[in-house]
Parts: C-alpha cells; sequence; structure tokens
C-alpha cells in the first residue's frame, strides 16, 4: 500500500509507543466522580440536576449552553453531592458535578451488549439529533461538537470524511488499541457519518507504523457492507494528525488562512470520535466513556496502561490504580508530549477528551539554555503551516501585534515542530502561542465589533 503525507515541514519524534501492546482494561469505579460542565468546545454546559438528586449511570445531567455546545451525562449511578467550581488540570475553576457512586445502576434503552449493529437509521435529521442528544463531541484534541461539524452551512458539501487515526503524538495509544479493539464499531461510525453528510467518499488514514490497525481496518472493510470507504496508510510524520495536516495528505488540498476543512470539501472525525458515533446512533449509549494511556519513559514497560474509564474519574485515583507516580517522573502531561497540557493538579477530573497520563523524566524534559538566534532556518523549515517561526518569536519580543497579524500567527497550530528543531533552545511555542493569543483576540475583537457596526445600521435603517 503506498504512503502518503504532507508537504510542508514536520519533524520525526521518536515515537515511543511503549503501551502499543497492552489490551484495553476497564478501570474501577472510584467513590466519587466530579463531571465539569466545560469539556467540549464553546459554551459550559447548565447543570438540569439538583444537589440530593439520585442519578443513573448515562442520565442527562446538563443542557447545552449555547449553538456551540454539549449535554453532559451521568458516567455512574449515585446521588448529586454538590455543584460548584473545582479546578481543572490547569487549576482554573470550573463548575462540576459532584456524584457520590452507588452501584452501577443505568439508565433506560441503553444497548449494553457487544453485538455490532451494522444498519444504520435511515433518517439524516434523527441521526444528527441522537449524536447531539448523546454529547458526543470531536476526542482528536478540540472536542468541537461534533452534531456541528457534521452539519456543514448550506452551499458547503462534504467531498472526503476523513478518519483520523493517525496517533502522531509520541506515547499515545489509545487510538490505536481502540482500531484493534473495536475495528468494526468504529467504521460503522465512519459509515454512519458518511451517511449523514450525504455519502461522500471516505478514507481512514493510519500512520505506517501501526500496520495490524491497517491490516484490521482493511479485513473490516471486506466483511461490512459498505462502500466507498478506504484505509489509508500515512506516512511516519509529526504532526500527520493535524486537520490540515491531514487533508494535504489525503486530498491534496490545502485550507486557507482562516478557513474550515470544509471549504475545501473536508470533514475530519477522530476514530475515537467515530466509535463514540457509533455507540451513540447505534446503542443509544451518551459519550461517559473514553480509552486513555497511562504511559512514560520513566516508566517500566509493565506498568504501562490502556484504560477505558468514566468520564469524571479524577485523574489521581487513575495514577493511584496504575501504581502511584513513578520514580524520576519530572513533569505530568495530559496528551502527548509535543502538543499536551501540564498536569498542574493530579486531582483534577478527566473529561471527554482525555487522552493520557504521561509521565517524562527530566532527561526528556529538560530544556537547553537558551541562546541567541543563529538564523539557521529550521524552525521554518519543520513548521507544516509554512510559516516563520524566527520571525513571529521577534515580531512577539518586540510587540509588533500588526505585524504578527500580517505575518499569520493566527494559524499556528501549536504543533511545537519549530521549538523541536531550534538549536539555540528559544521558547518559540511559548512565546509565538502567546502571540497567537493575542492576535486571536484581536481578530474576535474586530468581528464583534464590524457585527455590532452592520446590526446598528440594519436598526437604523429599519427605523428610517
Ligand atoms: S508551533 Fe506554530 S509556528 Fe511552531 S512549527 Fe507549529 S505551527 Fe509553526
Ligand atoms: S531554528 Fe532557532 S536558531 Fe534556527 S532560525 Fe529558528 S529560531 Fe533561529
Amino acid at each position: 500500500m503506498s504512503k502518503i503525507t504532507f508537504k510542508i515541514g514536520g519533524v520525526h519524534p521518536n515515537d515511543a509507543k511503549l503501551a502499543r501492546d497492552r489490551a484495553i482494561e476497564v478501570l474501577p469505579l472510584p467513590q466519587t466522580v466530579y463531571v465539569s460542565m466545560a469539556q467540549h468546545l464553546g459554551a459550559p454546559a447548565k447543570p438540569i440536576v439538583a444537589v440530593g438528586d439520585k442519578v443513573k449511570t448515562g442520565q442527562l445531567i446538563a443542557e447545552a449552553g449555547g449553538f456551540i455546545s454539549a449535554v453532559v451525562h451521568s458516567p455512574v449511578s449515585g446521588t448529586v453531592k454538590s455543584i460548584a467550581p473545582r479546578a481543572d488540570i490547569a487549576g482554573k475553576p470550573v463548575t462540576h458535578v459532584e456524584i457520590s457512586v452507588e452501584g452501577d445502576e443505568w439508565a433506560e434503552g441503553i444497548d449494553l451488549s457487544d453485538t455490532l449493529v451494522t444498519e444504520i437509521p435511515e433518517d439524516r435529521v434523527a441521526i444528527l439529533k441522537k449524536i447531539q442528544d448523546c454529547g458526543v463531541v470531536g476526542l482528536g484534541g478540540a472536542t468541537f461538537p461534533t452534531h456541528v461539524k457534521l452539519n456543514p452551512a448550506p452551499g458547503s458539501k462534504a467531498e472526503c470524511l476523513i478518519l483520523n487515526g493517525a496517533e502522531c503524538e509520541p506515547y499515545l495509544t489509545s487510538d490505536y488499541r481502540i482500531l484493534l479493539e473495536k475495528t468494526k464499531e468504529i467504521i460503522v461510525g465512519a459509515a454512519i457519518m458518511q451517511k449523514v453528510l450525504g455519502g461522500c467518499h471516505t478514507v481512514i488514514g493510519i500512520e505506517e507504523n501501526k500496520p495490524e490497525a491497517i491490516e484490521a481496518v482493511r479485513k473490516a472493510l471486506t466483511e461490512l457492507p459498505y462502500n466507498n470507504i478506504e484505509v489509508q496508510s500515512l506516512k511516519k510524520k509529526y504532526p500527520q494528525g493535524g486537520e490540515k495536516q491531514l487533508i494535504a495528505a489525503v486530498m491534496g488540498r490545502e485550507v486557507g488562512s482562516g478557513a474550515l476543512p470544509i471549504s475545501v470539501g473536508a470533514v475530519v472525525q477522530n476514530v475515537a470520535t467515530s466509535l463514540a458515533v457509533y455507540e451513540a446512533v447505534q446503542k443509544n449509549k451518551p459519550l461517559i466513556t473514553n480509552t486513555l494511556t497511562v504511559t512514560g519513559d520513566c516508566l517500566p514497560l509493565e506498568r504501562q496502561h490502556n484504560y477505558l474509564f468514566r468520564i469524571g474519574v479524577p485523574l489521581s485515583f487513575i495514577a493511584e490504580y496504575a501504581g502511584g507516580i513513578p520514580e524520576g517522573a519530572a513533569k505530568l502531561i495530559s496528551g502527548g508530549p509535543m502538543m499536551g497540557k501540564a498536569i498542574s493538579n493530579l486531582d483534577a477530573a478527566t473529561v471527554k477528551g482525555s487522552s493520557s497520563i504521561l509521565y517524562l523524566s527530566e532527561a526528556s524534559t529538560r530544556r537547553g539554555t537558551e541562546s541567541a538566534c543563529i538564523r539557521c532556518g529550521r524552525c521554518a523549515q519543520a513548521c507544516p503551516m509554512g510559516l516563520e517561526p524566527f520571525l513571529l518569536n521577534r515580531l512577539y519580543k518586540a510587540g509588533d501585534n500588526e505585524a504578527l497579524e500580517a505575518n499569520a500567527a493566527q494559524d499556528c497550530i501549536e504543533c511545537g515542530c519549530c521549538l523541536y528543531s531550534c538549536p539555540a533552545n528559544i521558547p518559540l511555542l511559548d512565546n509565538i502561542r502567546m502571540a497567537k493569543g493575542t492576535v486571536m483576540g484581536i481578530l474576535r475583537a474586530r468581528a464583534a465589533a464590524a457585527k455590532a457596526a452592520a446590526e446598528a445600521a440594519k436598526s437604523n435603517e429599519n427605523k428610517n
């Protein structure tokens, strides 16, 4: 099978998939879970339960807080103990519903059997509503509500659905494991999304370092009754799983600055999202579980794990169950080493998008002493967005927001390829991330001002 990839930039970190051979284990339930109301992109969800209420597993406990938002369900059965702010992994206060666990009684109508359901409902609108009602969000990192992404604005047409099975971040193996262990469910999920999008071509992209997953999908495709779905081997190159990089590799099209994938006819969904879509539509199961990897270079092989966890379980519970924080762990990360977020609060609860607890040693997190830029250009060669990180860094230091916008700081995908490549150890990612935040703020304020001006003009027109 030929291998494809994106053309601009990229790096080749050691993939370190240490937990790849560890089958998914079901994590036991803790005594208490804390369900975040802000575990998706967009407006936070609004609780619809009260302290003292009894809830069942899979019962709706929070409604969507806006158009871009998602509902939230109880991951356990028990009693609501509190609804209050609690620190997330970064220490930021977020409203959580605290539920004490009492048994595991599931809400009615959820099919918990392993029976594979391959017949797809006919009604596109009903499918979208089911995905929305089950609180499905993108599990590849962005946690964008899936029902919104699968319903492009009038006038735009999906030509290709790309399922992201690249899992290009080092260490992470949960997507690999579900590709092996839930192969057919993922494909049925893809067929459901394909139907919702009007029957477009579908490509399941998997990096070449996972040949077993590629073969499992290829074989399953021959055994399932769907057309126009193929598996594609991708070259191992970071960030192959980036939305724009996947589209470039699979469709040979570039998504313009500030544009959405649908502008070039693409919709990208993660393989874990596809599994969640299958469970929602075919099993009526809300998104209350996901798979995460406990891994790192300071964990011995026998302590590397992939767990099926209930959303809301504290990270500290998982860490303890997996044997505690290993000796030599200098840094804890949620996500991969390139794009993940430092865990500053291990008591934080897992959320829909949690993908790992990654323990990294001092040796692998140590940054060399920063020195002056030697103008080698390696950061620009590595940037998959075609940016000039050395220039953005200089403009950030000069506080030149106008030039930062003109040089597309807002297009940075925060992949870290520039930082990884820089021989002068300049904190390019940190600085460019800050610059991007500033430029995005300016762009948002400008858009809001333009909208307000247009509304005022319309209102004046109506008066005259
Ligand atoms: S972090 Fe941003 S600037 Fe750096 S390589 Fe990635 S996209 Fe380019
Ligand atoms: S890689 Fe580092 S040293 Fe080389 S041009 Fe970029 S910022 Fe300068």
